[in-house]
């Protein structure tokens, strides 16, 4: 989470936008287009309470682009929720649905508030006025929310049944993330975890690493970081160090994985006082002497003053942004592989994707097919990826934002600007 003492955030996401322009020679109106959000909706969002008063929280949603397809991302319930963030990360889904290849373009709302503060009924209340206030702007061909930071499949049940009794009719499309019993898909939960393993395999054939002598450690043990451990783990990768922020774990022997996380599920979810390996803390899990590092819990966990300390040759960006962009100057200097997050952590709003096809279909594809039909996008995606940064000689993290703004300027300049 991003605290709003950091200088603007969507600034900062700009810079790497800016400099891929630069690169490719995109034109200058066009690039100013994309740099604007389409529509940035704040609301008032008036809660009653249980004690019979009610409260005014405030609600945001951004719409950064719609010309590839309806606006797509989460909405997070945080009490440092602010416009600036909630305009960058609508920005950096717009570039992560072009690098997949899914027919959307970036959005993301939220709500300023400690959600831990409400009881059950408040937070019902306040998350369907807010489905109300934005009901106008929403919906399967126009815009779809999704779970992020505190909010879940419970509360986009609620989400869908607001919409539904606002539209008349029943309209599962409208989220994704939801419950199975309300159009959910199979694979939903593990997909982002599991587009990490797939990003992490393929990117280990291409630096031709043999994925059963490389070793691995991760940072967060949560539904990324716990998910890509799993994978990993059944592909046979060794994963030596893990955190959480309770603490962490170094064995070079291997970690065993099913072992800790049935440790962590009957332990109130955290990996404090798991009787195996080395106790470690939770921020030197990034500086183990391991092949590939995967940052899979917080933002800006490497900067420019501890990356010298980083000695892995490959480094996965699950969690959102984990690398200043300092770092990744410094780390690429140091020829280190770095997998951007709009590429590395795509395989969540991939599946999200699929739901959504499901749901505008009515009909349900078994497990298997959901993890089949994302190894075809993440490959295909890895693969764009490496082509566009061979061709302009640049790091894996341009290479991607390239390919994401090669395939929205097509678009944009295909459709023209109105009238
Ligand atoms: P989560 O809340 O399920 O897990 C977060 C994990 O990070 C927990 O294990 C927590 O203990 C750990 N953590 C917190 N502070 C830590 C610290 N100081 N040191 C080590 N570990 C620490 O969250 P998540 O859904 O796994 O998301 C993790 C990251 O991935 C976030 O950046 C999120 O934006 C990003 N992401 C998530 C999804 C998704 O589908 N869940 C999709 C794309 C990106």
């Amino acid at each position: 989470m991003t605290s709003p003492m950091k200088a603007s955030l969507f600034e900062e996401s700009l810079k790497e936008y800016n400099e891929a322009v630069k690169i490719m020679e995109l034109e200058d109106d066009i690039a100013e287009f994309l740099r604007n959000h389409e529509r940035v909706i704040e609301v008032s969002v008036p809660t009653r309470m249980d004690d019979g008063k009610f409260r005014v929280f405030k609600g945001y949603r951004a719409q950064h682009s719609t010309v590839r397809g309806p606006s797509k991302g989460g909405v997070r319930y945080h009490q440092d929720v602010n416009i600036d963030e909630v305009k960058a990360l609508a920005f950096l889904m717009t570039w992560k649905c072009a690098v997949a290849n899914i027919p959307y373009g970036g959005a993301k709302g939220g709500i300023k508030v400690s959600p831990k503060t409400l009881t059950m009924g408040e937070l019902e209340r306040l998350t369907r006025r807010y489905v109300a206030d934005i009901f106008p702007f929403i919906g399967p061909l126009k815009d779809i929310p999704a779970p992020d930071v505190n909010t879940n499949p419970k509360i986009m049940a609620w989400m869908v049944d607001t919409y539904s009794m606002h539209a008349g009719y029943p309209e599962f499309a409208a989220f994704t993330g939801k419950p199975l019993a309300l159009g959910g898909s199979l694979g939903r939960l593990e997909a982002t975890g599991k587009g990490v393993a797939i990003i992490t395999r393929e990117t280990l054939n291409y630096m031709e690493l043999d994925s059963k002598k490389v070793t691995c450690a991760i940072q967060g043990f949560g539904n990324v970081g716990s998910n890509t451990a799993k994978f990993l783990y059944e592909d046979g990768i060794k994963i030596v160090g893990i955190s959480d922020i309770s603490g962490g774990i170094y064995d070079p022997e291997g970690i065993d994985i099913p072992s800790l996380t049935k440790y962590r599920d009957q332990n109130g979810g955290i990996i404090k006082g798991y009787p195996k390996g080395n106790s470690i803390n939770p921020e030197d899990v990034l500086f183990l002497d391991a092949d590939i590092i995967i940052p899979a819990a917080l933002d800006e966990v490497i900067t420019q003053d501890n990356a010298g300390d980083i000695r892995a040759k490959v480094i996965i960006e699950a969690a959102n942004g984990p690398l200043t962009s300092e770092a990744t100057k410094i780390l690429t200097g140091r020829n280190i592989f770095i997998v951007p997050d709009i590429l590395a952590n795509s395989g969540g709003v991939t599946v999200s994707y699929f739901e959504w096809a499901q749901n505008r279909y009515a009909y349900y594809w078994d497990v298997e097919d959901v993890f089949k039909e994302l190894e075809k996008f993440l490959t295909r995606a890895f693969k764009e990826v490496i082509i566009r940064k061979d061709k302009y000689r640049t790091s894996t993290k341009m290479g991607a934002y390239i390919l994401a703004i090669e395939k929205v300027s097509e678009a944009l300049k295909l459709r023209g600007i109105y009238p």
